[in-house]
């Protein structure tokens, strides 16, 4: 950590980058700080030979409700597995419709077309790149049984005006809080903010385990009962099948490494958040305002930087000349959902959603892990303003 020290007052030189190597997500960074308490919290489940469920798994589900503001928690074997709950849990099938973003995950939309029912897309903000409550109104129709905001890279979606449209039209909310878990609208915690929510444990979010897992919240006792069976079968009790349900469940290995990894969950959003304010001050620092869109943290909300996205028209080259100079980046997301083969079906075409399309070709993400260095990010924003120098 001795390198994660605050940008200085200096002003910024010129420090030729691509003599750095580091990863775009450093799990291995994480790992040193906590490995003493997994592999101890691993050796206890091997120790007990309780593997699937059981009280790991109970005692994170107990840890997990009051830090996204709910009731109850079930875990569940992904992020994915968790959206198909949700949706079966409130009935939603074959002729229905549910109203997401284009300008997500693939499991967002896809969840809902494996359930049988129809994914209806709305364009979403230019600055956040959430969806646009403004156009929500418009796209529910009297098929339409849940609306599935996002809450993309980590900020949460307009939920004042989605909820109210959802009130208005009598439809529950789900959230796909997958990117987001800490993140906070108005005060209130995501996962808390619809009927259900949806959280990922992949490696990549800000709390990952040691392989796939997922989580739903919820604050309605009835919706939690059914989740609770629909991820054993369909049973409430052993061998009794009271609905149709699955294999998804959540083993004791990674609820014992999310609960060492959970502790410290609050001081890695800190870091996340500092280093998105590092990068904001660099920026700055290197005159580079009118070159890239920074990330929008809209005031009401809390954003947990799983992604620091930036904008520009020149994306693919910025990309290009990074990566030659060993700086990795991502890009999230490519394509928007309703130009992929897999959703034809739909019937969607290009133009149909501009601020997605847009985004697909000018978003460009930049590493914001934790453990991130001073160093490192100095290196990213030169290397970035290198590249602007260099095109006039
Ligand atoms: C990661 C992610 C998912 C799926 O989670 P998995 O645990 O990988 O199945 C769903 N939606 C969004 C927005 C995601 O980022």
């Amino acid at each position: 950590m001795e390198t994660n020290a605050r940008v200085g007052s200096a002003p910024p030189q010129y420090v030729p980058s691509g003599q750095m190597q580091f990863p775009f997500l450093d799990l291995k960074a994480q790992h040193s700080r906590i490995r003493h308490d997994v592999l101890a919290a691993v050796e206890k489940v091997l120790d007990d030979q309780h593997f699937i469920l059981g009280p790991e798994v109970e005692q994170l589900e107990s840890e997990i409700a009051p830090l996204t503001g709910t009731r109850f928690a079930i875990g569940c074997a992904s992020g994915s597995d968790a959206l198909v709950l949700a949706l079966m849990a409130l009935g939603i099938g074959p002729g229905d419709e549910v109203v997401t973003t284009p300008f997500t995950f693939g499991a967002t939309a896809g969840a809902i077309a494996r359930v049988g029912a129809r994914p209806v897309f709305v364009d979403i903000e230019t600055e956040t790149y959430n969806i646009d409550p403004d156009l929500l109104p418009q796209a529910v129709t009297s098929r339409t049984r849940a609306v599935m905001p996002v809450h993309l890279f980590g900020q949460a979606a307009e939920m004042a005006a989605i909820r109210k449209t959802a009130d208005d039209f009598g439809i529950p909310v789900i959230e796909d809080a997958a990117q987001a878990i800490g993140a906070r609208y108005a005060g209130k915690a995501v996962g808390s903010l619809g009927e259900i929510a949806c959280f990922s444990f992949f490696p990549s979010k800000n709390l990952g385990c040691a392989g796939d897992g997922g989580m739903l919240t919820t604050n309605d006792q009835a919706l939690a009962d059914k989740l609770r069976a629909l991820r054993v079968h369909g049973c409430r009790k052993k061998y009794q099948y009271d609905l149709i349900g699955m294999n998804s469940r959540l083993d004791a290995l990674q609820a014992a490494i999310l609960r060492v990894k959970l502790r410290h969950l609050g001081e890695w959003t800190a870091e996340r958040q500092r280093n998105a304010e590092r990068y904001r001050g660099l920026f700055h620092e290197f005159d580079l305002d009118s070159k890239v869109d920074l990330p929008c943290a809209r005031e009401n909300r809390t954003h947990v930087y799983n992604q620091f996205v930036i904008q520009t028209a020149v994306r693919d080259e910025l990309r290009e000349y990074l990566q030659r100079r060993g700086i990795p980046t991502e890009i999230y997301y490519p394509t928007p959902l309703h130009t992929e083969s897999a959703y034809r079906f739909l019937g969607y075409g290009a133009g149909d959603f501009p601020q997605a399309e847009a985004a697909a070709s000018r978003t460009l993400a930049l590493p914001i892990f934790a453990e991130l260095t001073d160093a490192q990010q100095f290196a990213v924003v030169a290397a970035i303003s290198e590249f602007f120098r260099e095109q006039r």
